[in-house]
């Protein structure tokens, strides 16, 4: 199997999934523009495949030797790429990435899962001392002391399918929350990706209200939220229930024994137009004996989703926090302020979920093919690194 190179993801992406389109007419908002917009996307790309996505580290790869193997036609300087970012077109963008989730639906990049789920959820993301766009909410101490400011968002990624892809985002504005926020994500992403594309949302405790279940049964899915003190009549109810019959079912997931209490009887409270309400309690034992347990609520029927389905949809809410924002954070500097300018903030976050998404369709579907062992991100991110060394690529694509 030969390795990724940036011209073999670029014919990749371009053949199978149409990128070369939106590379062509991303949304450049620029009036007169000497590089093409091409050219900025793709090399900015690359910088994110290559884990160098500032803008700083984009001028020094574009303005190396390894600029033609890049596939990148020519060198230009950082504040070329805060003053495209700034103009570039977000809608467009997303709406690219929700349609390559599309069409690795359609390639049946998904078909080893009966249930695909979307989760939402929120992170802090940069720092900074002063505000300086639109999305810098102040920080304040114990004493109402200004400390500086940060940026936040919610993001949602498709989760359950043994591949999680981040998706779309949503920065929140000054004065509002994560749940605000995470409402018009979801009912943008459920339009992108077109009615029945998934199955089910899942989100912790804060979003087990009834706002927020009522819509995401409008757009077409089933809810999955994590039941807690925050519903204290039916978590007291649920732990009534359970605590003295013996488990629906006992499950081993690898080293662990996993114990399930299912019910769907339980009353709704007030406000929850649902005829009744499903709970699944489970105990996870670790082998050193360690216990984790949680409650979780859902308007699944019984006769659809087992016990053990619903398990594993509940433990995918875990798949935003660890392949979205840590790996995002950690491999992808999503903290990092490449130019603090809001629009450009938001095209760079975009643009780390549509290189993770592309990144795990290409080393986990495509690369896999066949009786291949996965590749891991750091091998696949080493080998694409040690092709810049190789002889340049004629870019036909
Ligand atoms: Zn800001």
């Amino acid at each position: 199997m030969s390795g990724p190179t940036p011209k073999r993801l670029k014919q990749f992406f371009c053949r199978r999934f149409g990128l070369g389109s939106y590379l062509r007419d991303p949304g450049d908002g620029r009036l007169r523009p000497q590089i093409p917009a091409e050219t900025l996307l793709w090399a900015e790309m690359m910088g994110e495949f290559l884990r160098e996505g500032s803008f700083h580290a984009v001028e020094a790869l574009v303005r190396s030797p390894a600029r033609r193997a890049l596939g990148v036609q020519s060198g230009f300087g950082d504040d070329a790429l805060a003053y495209f970012t700034e103009r570039l077109d977000p809608q467009r963008m997303r709406q690219a990435l929700a349609s390559v989730l599309r069409q690795a639906k359609r390639k049946k990049a998904f078909e080893s899962t009966r249930f695909i789920g979307l989760a939402p959820d929120g992170t802090r993301a940069a720092r900074c001392r002063a505000p300086s766009c639109g999305f810098c909410h102040p920080v304040y101490g114990t004493d109402r002391k200004l400390l500086g400011y940060r940026h936040a968002l919610s993001m949602i990624s498709l989760v359950g399918a043994d591949l999680s892809l981040p998706f779309d985002l949503e920065p929140y504005k000054v004065g509002e929350s994560e749940y605000t926020a995470s409402q018009r994500l979801l009912k943008r992403a459920v339009e992108h990706l077109g009615p029945r594309f998934a199955h089910y949302a899942v989100a912790d405790g804060e979003y087990a209200t009834a706002p927020w279940l009522h819509l995401v049964g409008e757009l077409g899915l089933h809810a999955v939220a994590r039941l807690k003190g925050n519903l204290p009549e039916l978590y007291a109810a649920a732990q009534l229930r359970f605590v003295d019959t013996p488990p629906t079912r006992i499950l081993h997931e690898g080293r662990d024994r996993v114990e399930l209490w299912d019910a769907d009887d339980f009353d709704p409270w007030e406000n929850l137009r649902w005829p009744s309400v499903r709970v699944l309690r489970y105990p996870q034992y670790e082998p050193d004996g360690t216990a984790l347990e949680a409650y979780w609520l859902t308007d699944w029927p019984t006769a659809q989703v087992s016990s053990p389905a619903l398990y594993r949809m509940a433990k995918s809410r875990w798949e935003i926090e660890n392949q979205g924002f840590n790996e995002a954070k950690t491999f992808h500097a999503l903290e990092h302020i490449a130019h603090h300018h809001a629009n450009s903030l938001l095209i760079r976050w975009l643009l780390i979920l549509f290189v993770l998404t592309m990144e795990r369709l290409y080393r986990l579907r495509y690369l896999h093919r066949g009786t291949h062992p996965r590749r891991t991100a750091i091998e696949f991110v080493r080998a694409l690194r040690l092709s810049l060394g190789a002889p340049p690529f004629a870019d036909t694509s």
